[in-house]
């Protein structure tokens, strides 16, 4: 049977020794690590995960400040914005929540972030630190997925490691981690490659982050495999009070059996999430206060 990596127990401990930094901290009679998040509109899914951040926040002993825009504000009040939070001392760090109106840019507004206040790990620096010898603030769900290896113990190093999914926020900075913090030896997939199943079947570490449920089913994955499924959609489920549940890109049922290592959704890589974004702030604040 597979070990079932257990995201939410690893993000519970994660916050429980960042709380006791903070209080250490606190203790000494000095300022606690301040995040601030600005969300936009009212899309309620946003809401639902800024909230589950400030609560993250508040568990840990954090500072926060929520500055909630209309979603009719122009790209440079937006900006301007942004500009303050870079600006302002008392910030440690800040995350732009996504989506953002259809009139702004995502990429102006994630890369005008200071690097070395970009909790989320997007702008283009920190992505390309990825592959230094110092990493700066690490994209946090990739990074989420690194620590998860990390403290299940699961060798990396010169194992095959296939990525499902390229995107910018997950796929390709996590093949990168892979090869450079992993020393592994990565293929990455997407949605042109030819004979997904050829690749998948090679893994001993298989990553999928593509949001398509039940995209990988049992005939591609190796016996013993490791398997890491970032996938989180939306499913109408009629079950549940909220009218849905979440679903991963992997057929969980038939496809952990055959595993070493399995993440389920939820509970595997998503509450992860979170704690990472919890890690960089802490990681922004020593920067800034020269701890690191
Ligand atoms: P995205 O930006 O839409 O990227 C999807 C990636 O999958 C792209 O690289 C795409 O290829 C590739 N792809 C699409 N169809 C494919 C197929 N049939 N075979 C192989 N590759 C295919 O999505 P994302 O933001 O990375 O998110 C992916 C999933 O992870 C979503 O379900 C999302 O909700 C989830 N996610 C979860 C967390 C978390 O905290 N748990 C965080 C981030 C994302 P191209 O590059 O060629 O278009």
């Amino acid at each position: 049977m597979p070990t079932i990596i257990d995201g939410k127990k690893v993000a519970a401990e994660i916050k429980e020794e960042i709380a006791r930094k903070v209080k250490a901290i606190k203790d000494s009679e000095q300022r606690a690590p301040h995040l601030a998040i600005i969300i936009s509109g009212d899309d309620g899914a946003s809401h639902t995960y800024v909230g589950g951040k400030i609560n993250a926040c508040k568990a840990v002993g954090f500072d926060y400040t929520l500055m909630h825009v209309a979603s009719s504000i122009s790209e440079t009040k937006l900006l301007q914005h942004i500009d303050n939070l870079n600006q302002d001392p008392d910030i440690d760090g800040f995350i732009v929540q996504l989506p953002l109106p259809d009139h702004v840019s995502v990429e102006k507004a994630t890369d005008r972030i200071l690097p070395e206040k970009d909790v989320d790990g997007f702008t283009n620096q920190n992505f390309g630190s990825i592959v230094t010898e110092h990493p700066l603030l690490l994209p946090a769900t990739p990074f989420g997925v690194m620590e998860l290896m990390k403290r299940y113990k699961i060798e990396t190093k010169g194992k095959h490691c296939v990525v499902v999914g390229a995107s910018r926020i997950a796929g390709a900075p996590l093949s990168l981690m892979m090869m450079q913090q992993g020393l592994a030896t990565v293929t990455i997939c997407h949605m042109y490659t030819e004979e997904l199943e050829k690749h998948t079947k090679e893994a001993d570490i298989l990553v999928v982050a593509v949001g398509k449920p039940g995209l990988v089913t049992k005939q591609m994955v190796k016996e013993g495999a490791v398997v890491i499924d970032i996938g989180t959609t939306r499913v109408e489920d009629s079950t549940k009070k909220s009218g849905f549940r979440l679903a991963g890109d992997v057929n969980y049922d038939e496809v952990a059996p055959m595993c070493s290592y399995i993440t389920p959704v939820p509970g595997g890589v998503g509450p992860m999430t979170i704690a990472s974004l919890l890690m960089n702030t802490l990681k922004a604040y020593e920067m800034r206060t020269n701890q690191a």
